[in-house]
C-alpha cells in the first residue's frame, strides 16, 4: 500500500521547508522531498539559499569586510595590527561550517515538527500522486491531499560563455574559490555581481563587471544608485555599463571577453569569469505531462495571487513562480499556502517585499521608487537624511549614504523607503512595518528612536519630508 500525507512538499529550500513546518504546525501530516547535493557529494536540505546563496555569500561578505576594515580602517581607531593577512582556506572553512550548521538544523526542525524529510527526487503525477525516487532506492508513489511545488531556480547560462566550472563559473563556484583570482570578470552588475564582486575585490582581485543596461542598478531609486555607484568606484569595482558581451574564450592565460559598448568593440582578459545574469525557474522532471501544471513563457509555474496552480490542491511557491527571487518572498508564500491549506485566511503583500544588497554600503528598499511614484501621477514629497550627520554612523566610521522617504502629498502615506548606508538591511524592517500598516510620515516622526542609533536617520528622513529635520539643514 502506498504511503499518504496531508501535504507533500517538493523542494526544501526556504520556500519549501518553511511551508512544510507551518503545515505540520497546523497538525497536518507532511513529507518534504529534496534532492540537493553539495560539492562534497552529500545531500542537504536548505536549497540554494542555505547551501549556495544567501548564507554562504553573507559569510564571505562578512569575512572580506572585516579584512578590508582591518587593512584600511583600524589605524583610524588607533588599532595597530602589524601586517594583516587573509587565510582563504580558513575563511572557506568557516563558510562551510556555517552552511553545515544551518542545513543540519533543518533536519532537526523537521524532526521537532514531525515533518518526514525525504532525500531524493519528487515528481508530481496526475491525481495529486507524487513519485518519490530516493537517492539510493526504488521509486515509490506517495498519495497527497495537497502538494506544494517549491523547486527553486538555477543560474542562467549564456550560450556565448558556457559554464565550465573552472574558468567561466556560476555564483556557486564563485562562493567556493580556494584562491583569490588576480583578475576577476563578472557578467551582470545585479545583486550577485555586486555582492560577489565586492567579496573578491576586498580580498585583492581586480574586478571588472560588464553590465548590459545603461543605468546602474536600474531597479533601485536613482538617488540610492548614484551614491552606491560612486562608492563602488572608489572601492575599485570597475562597472562598465551598456556593455554587450559578444563572446568569452578560455585560453592558456585565462578568459578573454569581447564586448561592445558605446565606444565600439572592447576586450578584457581575466583569470576567472563569473556569469551572474539572473536565474531561471527549475521545473525539469518536476511534473508529468498529464499532471495539469502550466508554465508561462519564461518557464515559471503559473499560479494566482494565492499561489494556487490550475490543479485543485496543488500550489507552487518561491523562485519557481513569478515575483522577486528572494528567500523571504518564498518563505512567506510557504506560510501563506500552509495557512490556506489549514483553512485560514492568508495573503501576501507583494508591494512591500524588501530588497537588500549586502554590499558596503548596504542598499535596501521597500515600496516604490521616486520614478515609480512620479509615473503613477500621485502627488508626492520626499525627505532624506545623510548618515554623515548621524552620531552612531560617525562612531562606526560608516558615514556613506542616506535614508530617503517618499510620501503622498495628499494624505502623508509613506510610499517608499530607500536606504544606502550601514546596516540598511536591518533598518529597512522598520520601513516595511510602516508600509504594512499604511503608516504616514507623521507616524514615523512621532515614533521615539533610541539615541544614538542608525535608526535615527530613518526618523530624521521622515522629519525631512516636511522640512523638519533637526540634525541637518532642511532644503
Ligand atoms: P531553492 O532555494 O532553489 O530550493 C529549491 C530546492 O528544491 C533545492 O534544494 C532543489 O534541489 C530542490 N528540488 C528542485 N526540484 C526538485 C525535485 N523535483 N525533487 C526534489 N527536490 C527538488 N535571496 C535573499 O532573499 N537574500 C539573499 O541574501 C540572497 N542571496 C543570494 C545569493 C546567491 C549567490 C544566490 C544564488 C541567491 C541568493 N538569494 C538571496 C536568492 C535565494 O537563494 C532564492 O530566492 C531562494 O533560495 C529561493 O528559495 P526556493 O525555496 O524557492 O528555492
Ligand atoms: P539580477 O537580475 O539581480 O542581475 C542580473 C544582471 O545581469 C542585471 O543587471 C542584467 O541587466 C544583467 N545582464 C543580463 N544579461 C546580461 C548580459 N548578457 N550581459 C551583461 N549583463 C547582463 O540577477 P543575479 O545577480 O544573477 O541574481 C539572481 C537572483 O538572485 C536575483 O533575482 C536576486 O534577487 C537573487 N539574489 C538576491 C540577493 C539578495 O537578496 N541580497 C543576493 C544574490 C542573489
Amino acid at each position: 500500500m502506498s504511503r499518504s500525507f496531508d501535504v507533500v512538499v517538493i523542494g526544501a529550500g526556504p520556500a519549501g521547508y518553511i511551508a512544510a513546518i507551518r503545515a505540520a504546525q497546523h497538525g497536518k501530516s507532511v513529507a518534504c522531498i529534496d534532492e540537493w547535493k553539495n560539492k562534497d557529494g552529500k545531500n542537504a536540505f536548505g536549497g540554494t539559499c542555505l547551501n549556495a546563496g544567501c548564507i554562504p555569500s553573507k559569510a564571505l561578505l562578512e569575512s572580506s569586510e572585516l579584512y578590508h576594515r582591518a587593512e584600511h580602517e583600524f589605524k583610524k581607531h588607533g588599532i595597530k595590527t602589524g601586517g594583516v593577512e587573509m587565510d582563504i582556506a580558513a575563511m572557506q572553512k568557516r563558510r562551510a561550517s556555517i552552511v553545515r550548521q544551518l542545513t543540519g538544523g533543518i533536519g532537526g526542525l523537521f524532526k521537532a515538527n514531525k515533518v518526514e524529510g525525504l532525500v531524493g527526487h519528487g515528481k508530481l503525477l496526475s491525481g495529486k500522486r507524487v513519485e518519490f525516487t530516493p537517492v539510493d532506492g526504488d521509486a515509490e508513489i506517495i498519495e497527497a491531499t495537497h502538494v506544494i511545488l517549491a523547486s527553486g531556480s538555477a543560474p542562467i547560462e549564456l550560450g556565448i560563455a558556457p559554464f565550465d566550472g573552472e574558468n567561466i563559473i556560476d555564483s556557486w563556484d564563485a562562493l567556493e574559490l580556494d584562491a583569490v583570482p588576480g583578475r576577476l570578470g563578472v557578467v551582470g552588475a545585479g545583486v550577485i555581481g555586486l555582492e560577489l564582486g565586492s567579496v573578491w575585490a576586498r580580498l585583492g582581485s581586480k574586478v571588472t563587471i560588464l553590465e548590459a543596461m545603461e543605468d546602474f542598478l536600474f531597479m533601485a531609486d536613482r538617488d540610492v544608485a548614484k551614491v552606491a555607484s560612486q562608492d563602488f568606484k572608489k572601492q575599485g569595482l570597475d562597472v562598465k555599463l551598456g556593455a554587450k558581451v559578444a563572446n568569452a574564450t578560455v585560453g592558456k592565460k585565462g578568459v578573454s571577453v569581447d564586448y561592445e559598448d558605446k565606444d565600439g568593440a572592447q576586450s578584457i582578459e581575466v583569470d576567472k569569469l563569473i556569469v551572474a545574469v539572473g536565474r531561471r525557474p527549475v521545473t525539469d522532471g518536476l511534473f508529468a505531462d498529464d499532471a495539469g501544471i502550466q508554465l508561462d513563457e519564461r518557464g515559471f509555474v503559473v499560479v494566482d495571487d494565492e499561489c494556487r496552480t490550475r490543479v485543485k490542491g496543488v500550489f507552487a511557491i518561491g523562485d519557481c513562480v513569478r515575483g522577486p527571487m528572494l528567500a523571504h518572498k518564498g518563505s512567506e508564500e510557504g506560510v501563506m499556502v500552509a495557512d490556506l491549506i489549514a483553512g485560514e485566511l492568508a495573503e501576501m503583500n507583494y508591494d512591500i517585499i524588501p530588497s537588500v544588497l549586502y554590499t558596503n554600503p548596504e542598499i535596501a528598499w521597500t515600496g516604490k521608487t521616486e520614478a515609480e511614484v512620479k509615473a503613477s501621477g500621485r502627488a508626492y514629497k520626499t525627505g532624506s537624511f545623510p548618515f554623515m550627520a548621524s552620531g552612531r554612523a560617525k562612531a562606526m566610521e560608516q558615514t556613506t549614504g542616506m535614508v530617503k522617504i517618499i510620501s503622498s502629498d495628499e494624505d502623508d502615506e509613506i510610499l517608499g523607503v530607500h536606504i544606502v548606508g550601514p546596516m540598511a538591511g536591518e533598518l529597512i524592517s522598520e520601513a516595511v512595518l510602516a508600509l504594512e500598516f499604511s503608516a504616514s510620515t507623521e507616524d514615523l516622526q512621532r515614533t521615539i528612536h533610541a539615541h544614538p542609533s542608525l535608526a535615527e536617520a530613518v526618523h530624521e528622513a521622515a522629519l525631512a519630508v516636511d522640512n523638519k529635520a533637526l540634525n541637518f539643514p532642511n532644503r
